[in-house]
């Protein structure tokens, strides 16, 4: 067992020894069964929420209606969460009611795929109700039980079976297949910003290509915002992605250069995915460098704006579509030879040069924005004299 197990036993012993049970669950069972590294331990138990805090000393009540508990050891969160079946789904996302119940594979029959439905004891058994481990040798996704119908209980289960077909190189079971081409449409009802979390994770995976030409083949993509009528860009993307595609910024700088968005294109179609202001900024301006690449009008000005944290990603970006001619490194380097990194640096201030006799107002910013051009772009140096001169001379212009 990895440590990670091992450091959460005393856990699993304590709420056995009390007469309940207690087993690991989901991603990190899979996980370890497949000899990757896991990141959060999962713990599902017969005790109910009240049970479990009675139990232990130091406990958060972290989804407590849902009867999760997590429980505080030695600095480790376990969150834990009583068996549980769900029903009603009226509105094909979440079930109307839980209802707390006392067996293990009433808890594992509500879970999505059969290789997220292993159950691991303490003592290293594995619990495999739904032949979970034979999936997991054949590197199958599979539904637990009937496709069809825990695709209309909960539509996000269909992104969730392309993003793992992406993060573990596995396929899709046919029935499984089955479900997602009918139950596509579906996706509508689902908050796009949990579209947003699985269509991302897809792209991150190691096997990006693989997850996105089911997500294709499926008809999946015509649910999801601004995408319906793209698919030959997105086909072109699942041909060139052969890694993963890099951070949250470099999926969407892929997806935007590939769709030819620039600008305020790019803010809206990146609300219609619900995507937060900081994230649309930074594509905004990786792509605006990945577009210089793309016209060989790359200089020390595109750098400047683009800033040292986008870069590499930008760069990144150029590099998967084919694009970039220069290596990440040489590009950062330029940009530390930059006279300044921003407009903070310039050696005269907004203050500095109503001082000298400019008058304040609309001229006032637009003089700084063009020293801070010359300045970046190595055509003035940083000198409060020089550039003070500069100012007063095109003032008078
Ligand atoms: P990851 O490594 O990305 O965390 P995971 O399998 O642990 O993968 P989680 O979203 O953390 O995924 O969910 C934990 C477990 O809860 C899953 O393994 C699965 O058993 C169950 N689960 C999660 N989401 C759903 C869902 N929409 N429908 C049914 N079961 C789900
Ligand atoms: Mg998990």
């Amino acid at each position: 067992l990895p440590e990670e197990f091992i450091k959460a036993q005393p856990i699993i012993d304590t709420i056995d020894a009390a007469g309940y049970e207690a087993y690991f669950v989901g991603g990190s069972v899979r996980d370890t069964l497949l000899g990757l590294p896991i990141h959060d331990v999962d713990i599902a138990t017969s005790a109910y929420p009240q049970e479990v805090k009675q139990l232990f000393k130091r406990t958060v009540d972290t989804g407590i209606e849902h009867g999760t508990v997590m429980i505080l050891d030695h600095g480790t969160g376990y969150e834990t969460t009583t068996f549980r079946t769900e029903s009603g789904y009226q509105d094909y996302r979440r079930p109307d009611s839980v209802t707390f119940v006392r067996s293990l594979q009433e808890d594992l029959k509500r879970r999505d795929f059969t290789i997220n439905a292993l159950a691991l004891r303490s003592n290293g058994t594995i619990v495999d109700y739904f032949h979970g481990l034979d999936d997991l040798q054949a590197k199958r996704i599979r539904a637990v039980g009937n496709a069809d119908e825990r695709f209309n209980e909960d539509a996000l289960r269909m992104m969730r079976a392309v993003r793992f077909a992406s993060q573990l190189d596995f396929d899709i079971d046919s029935d499984t297949i089955q479900g997602i081409t009918h139950h596509g449409p579906l996706l509508e009802k689902i908050a796009v910003e949990r579209i947003h979390v699985e269509f991302v994770k897809m792209l991150q995976g190691n096997w990006p290509a693989k997850g996105l030409q089911i997500f294709l083949d499926t008809g999946l993509y015509q649910y999801c915002p601004d995408f319906k009528d793209r698919l030959s860009a997105l086909q072109s993307l699942a041909t060139t992605l052969t890694a993963s595609a890099g951070d949250e910024t470099a999926v969407w700088t892929l997806i935007c250069t590939e769709f030819g968005l620039q600008g305020r294109q790019i803010d809206q179609f990146l609300k219609h995915w619900k995507s937060a202001n900081h994230l649309i900024d930074a594509v905004r301006t990786a792509v605006a460098m990945v577009t210089a690449i793309q016209n060989d009008s790359l200089d020390d000005w595109t750098l400047y704006q683009t800033g040292e944290t986008l870069i590499p990603i930008a760069n990144q970006a150029a590099t998967t579509m084919g694009l970039a001619t220069r290596d990440t490194a040489q590009l950062v380097a330029q940009y530390q030879g930059l006279a300044i990194k921003s407009k903070k640096e310039l050696a005269v201030t907004g203050q500095s040069l109503m001082t000298a006799g400019i008058k304040p107002g609309p001229i006032l910013g637009k003089l700084l924005n063009e020293l801070e051009y010359r300045v970046a772009t190595g055509n003035l140096p940083n000198d409060a004299a020089q550039l003070t001169k500069t100012a007063l001379e095109l003032a008078s212009s």
